[in-house]
């Protein structure tokens, strides 16, 4: 295969599943069918795989950054080559709809631009001070070998986001996708591996065991991880020993505040998409809706009348834009926590009742208001189609709610009046704050967490050096 190869999905399929009988079945979350069988890496496979890594990364980090932006732009190529397939995959494997909403295609764009962007920032060593006390420069280097390890939710994006930046600046890397989600990955990796030299990216399929082994292996130089907040610390334990770099991109329970400036119709398809976008299951979604008094009847009721036109089903139909939840124990959190609200007295302006005999895992798009601030459904990552409403009356009082988790990735404000939205943008307590939307990425700005939900940032010109140490010479 080159990379002017355009493949099918089936072709896809049978270059990356384990044959008959070996490796681990893969279903579909909106039928229960069985996509593929993921091939499963153990710990000697994993050492193998490091050692091909140190050896690949010698040659690689030899390579200029024009000539390795060369090789990230023909990958990024081979990407768009081969969207359909990879977005067919995907929404089989991972349950999004294929186009319609921010969807499967949507998500293979977001790699091919990804991809394009970390190969194209200028990276000259900066020189700090030129002056009669002599000459001194920061360069950029390469760590080595990176371990990415991956979740299942944007499963082919967010490996781009550990790949692509690694490779620019000179590493190789070495990625366990998550173990819902494998095939994607095994499959965006075929694809990309077409423009790039042999091992400089390799792709490992396992579990949590698997994934203990990168944190614990001497010789991968430097773990990328997104995922739970949980599993964030427990690797930044493991990796304590030798000090591997670290970069962690964990949970979060983005709130909303809406200001009592805010037009309730004008909002509400920005709150929806906010909230419900890949049915809930993003780490930068709108988890909490704080409203003011004056307006809290008017956005339940434009939010709901949104949501209604909003339909779910299998990500293969055309028609709909939300899709199931990706696995049984993240649809057993979403079922736990709306009941939680509505024992807690939450009014359920919308779903909250799934249909036991609809086959596969959809759970109803869910809106539920008059919640206390510490119920259940406000206070945890619920990380599905729930959005619980929390009414206010004092904005300092919805500020303190908004900050008083220990968990900060995302957060939005929604007002008419844009100064007055980021004088409250500025006191909230997170890594990234939109005005009038909500998770809207791009890859010039810097995205990650403060408090819980992570450390150090991807995207641009910071993410770039997130994969490199700086190293000072001085004349
Ligand atoms: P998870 O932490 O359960 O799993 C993530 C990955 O870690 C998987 O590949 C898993 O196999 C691996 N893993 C599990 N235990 C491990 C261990 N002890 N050591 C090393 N690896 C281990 O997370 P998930 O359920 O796949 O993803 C959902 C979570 O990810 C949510 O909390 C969500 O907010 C978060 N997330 C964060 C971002 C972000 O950019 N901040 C993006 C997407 C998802």
């Amino acid at each position: 295969m080159t990379e002017n190869t355009v493949l099918t999905c089936a072709e896809l399929l049978a270059a990356v599943s384990a044959p008959e009988g070996a490796g681990v079945e893969v279903r579909d979350p909106a039928t229960g069918e069985v996509v593929g069988r993921a091939p499963q890496s153990t710990a000697e496979d994993l050492d193998a795989a490091v050692e091909r890594a140190h050896a690949a990364q010698r040659d690689w980090a030899k390579l200029s950054h024009e000539e390795r932006s060369a090789h990230l732009h023909r990958a990024a190529d081979a990407i768009e080559a081969n969207a359909d397939a990879l977005a067919e995959l995907l929404s089989r494997e991972q349950g999004k709809p294929v186009k319609n909403g921010p969807n499967a295609m949507f998500e293979v764009g977001g790699c091919v631009a990804w991809t394009r962007s970390a190969a194209s920032f200028p990276m000259e060593p900066e020189v700090v001070a030129d002056d009669e006390s002599g000459r001194s420069e920061v360069h950029w280097v390469p760590l080595g070998v990176v371990g990415g390890i991956g979740p299942w939710n944007w499963p082919m994006m967010i490996s781009v986001w550990q790949i692509a930046p690694a490779l620019r600046m000179g590493n190789t890397i070495v990625l366990k996708p998550s173990e819902y989600t494998p095939l994607s990955v095994l499959a965006l990796a075929h694809v990309m591996n077409t423009a790039l030299p042999a091992d400089v990216l390799q792709v490992l399929p396992g579990d949590g065991a698997l994934g203990r082994a990168f944190t614990a292996h001497p010789r991968i130089d430097k773990i990328t991880f997104t995922g739970s907040t949980a599993t964030g610390k427990a690797i930044m334990k493991g990796a304590a020993d030798d000090l591997k770099r670290l970069t962690l991109e964990l949970g979060g329970n983005d709130a909303g505040i809406v200001l009592d400036d805010a037009d309730p119709k004008a909002i509400a398809e920005g709150l929806f998409w906010g909230a419900f976008i890949n049915t809930g299951q993003t780490c930068a979604a709108l988890k909490r809706l704080y409203v003011p008094d004056a307006l809290y009847d008017a956005v339940c009721e434009e939010l709901v009348a949104v949501a209604r036109r909003m339909p779910m089903g299998p990500g293969l139909e055309e028609e709909n834009v939300l899709g199931p939840l990706q696995n049984r124990a993240q649809y057993e959190i979403v079922e736990r926590l709306v009941q939680a609200a509505k024992d807690g007295g939450g009014r359920v302006l919308l779903g909250g009742d799934p249909d036991p005999e609809r086959p596969g895992l959809f759970y109803p798009t869910t809106i539920v208001a008059d919640l206390d601030n510490d119920n259940p459904l406000v206070a945890e990552e619920q990380f599905g189609p729930a959005l619980p409403i929390v009414r206010y009356t004092d904005l300092e009082q919805a500020i303190e709610w908004a900050n008083g988790l220990d968990v900060g990735l995302g957060a939005s404000v929604w007002s008419a009046d844009p100064q007055r939205a980021k004088e409250v943008a500025m006191r909230l307590e997170a890594g990234s704050v939109w005005i009038n939307k909500h998770g809207t990425i791009d890859p010039r700005v810097p995205f990650g967490g403060v408090k819980h939900s992570g450390m150090g940032r991807e995207f641009g010109v910071l993410g770039l050096k997130e994969m490199a140490e700086a190293k000072s010479i001085s004349v």
